[in-house]
């Protein structure tokens, strides 16, 4: 469970924060800037910020002050010590792998990972990476795939679609004894559930498009560094950067290498618009989850269902480890129908829930998995990440549950 040490409460930190530093006007919210330069009147100033020896700003490609409050929030949320933000969460991913891994690296991956996270990891593989993929529930699996070019380890918390809990507090332990960066995509946790500084991960990412924003209407990423890594044991930071504290190097890299070199920068009006999301981050996420766990245990007790995944249920095989790590067990749910219920007819009935592929959102949405979002992987693949044809995934939203679990009574009837 989340030990809150923080001043303030979770919620009360990120609705002040933007106050917290000097605001114009007296706005409670960090207004949007859009100039893409910002000049000085020193040409003295104007170089101390390109050498990185003083804040500010250069070029809206490296970020702009209403990203840089949002980068402000998401570091206090994770409890980081700081964080670089993206147009996307696959941008934020993106970057990780070409910023930081060299000629000869090796990447440990969880086999069960978010669908464009497989496939982008699977072109790193075409770049000449050697990508091994292991099944991250079990610490051993992680450790036997380990060589001496392992440059990091990625996993998730909570695996989409199949709901497959990683080993995170042994992999993290792992990590550290070998002087791996481990980095933790904590999306579907979101930091409200689960910190994965609480584990040792040096690098934690989130799409904040998804329960961050939670409202569906922006896209965005971030990496934050949690400040647990020594960088001065990562053989591929470039020159540039050495000269600065040890401790900013890897951001400094990411921010540089990874977003001003690569260009995936988030918009100013984005960052508002998820920033605006986030300060009902927990209030939501309860519900959410409290919804997700009633539904499970409601489609458990149907007779046209056959299977119901997910990590709040006793029968699911990380349960115990679910509920030792994480404050509630998320929003994503899936399930298979019985033989002989017809599965597009139920999809079709539904009349509350969205048939879509995003997750994350207010609304409750659902979708056929094999057929559309790990559509692209073909057979083998779905396989080894459980993903039967049959599969129906749920990303559970904030309707009153009688409205949400009536719906789904309707159409299996
Ligand atoms: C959605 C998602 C991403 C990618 O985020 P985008 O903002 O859609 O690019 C990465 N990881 C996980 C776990 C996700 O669910």
């Amino acid at each position: 469970m989340i030990d809150e040490k923080p001043k303030r409460g979770f919620t009360t930190a990120i609705l002040h924060s933007d106050r917290d530093a000097v605001i114009e006007h007296g706005a409670v919210h960090k207004p949007l800037h859009l100039s893409v330069a910002y000049g000085y009147r020193d040409v003295r100033d104007l170089t101390a910020v390109f050498q990185g020896r003083a804040a500010g700003f250069a070029y809206g490609r490296q970020g702009n002050p209403t990203s840089a409050a949002l980068e402000t929030k998401i570091s206090t949320m994770e409890g980081g010590v700081g964080t670089v933000t993206f147009a996307t969460g696959m941008a934020a991913i993106g970057a990780i792998m070409l910023a930081l891994l060299r000629d000869g690296d090796h990447v440990v991956s969880s086999q069960y990972v978010f669908g464009n996270t497989s496939s982008l990891l699977l072109t790193l593989e075409a770049h000449g990476h050697a990508v091994s993929f292991v099944d991250a529930t079990d610490v051993a699996r992680v450790d036997a795939a380990l060589t001496d070019a392992t440059r990091l380890v990625f996993v998730e918390t909570i695996a989409n679609p199949r709901l497959q809990v990683a080993d995170l507090k042994r992999i993290g332990e792992l990590c550290r004894a070998r002087g791996i960066l481990y980095v933790v995509d904590n999306t579907m946790t979101s930091p409200w559930l689960f910190r994965p500084k609480d584990v040792d991960a040096g690098l934690v990412v989130n799409a904040l498009t998804k329960y961050i924003g939670g409202h569906g209407n922006a896209l965005a990423g971030a990496i934050t560094d949690t400040g647990l890594f020594d960088w001065t044991k990562f053989p591929n930071i470039a020159n540039a950067y050495r000269s600065l504290p040890p401790r900013n190097w890897g951001l400094q890299q990411l921010r540089k290498k990874g977003l001003r070199d690569w260009g995936g920068t988030l918009a100013a009006e984005q960052a508002h618009h998820i920033a605006v999301g986030a300060e009902t981050l927990a209030l939501r996420m309860d519900c959410i989850c409290a919804n997700a766990l009633a539904l499970a245990k409601w489609l458990q007790q149907q007779p046209q269902v056959r299977t119901v995944y997910y990590p709040g249920v006793a029968e699911h095989p990380q349960h115990a480890l679910a509920t030792e790590l994480f404050r509630a067990y998320g929003g994503l749910l899936s399930f298979e129908l019985a033989d002989g219920v017809d599965s597009d007819a139920f999809l079709n009935r539904l009349r509350v829930v969205v048939l879509s592929s995003n997750l994350g959102d207010n609304r409750t949405l659902a979708i056929p998995v094999a057929q559309t979002i790990f559509h692209e992987m073909g057979p083998e693949r779905r396989a080894a990440m459980g993903i039967a044809d049959s599969l129906i995934r749920i990303s559970v939203g904030i309707e009153d549950r009688d409205d949400l679990i009536g719906d789904f009574r309707q159409a299996l009837a």
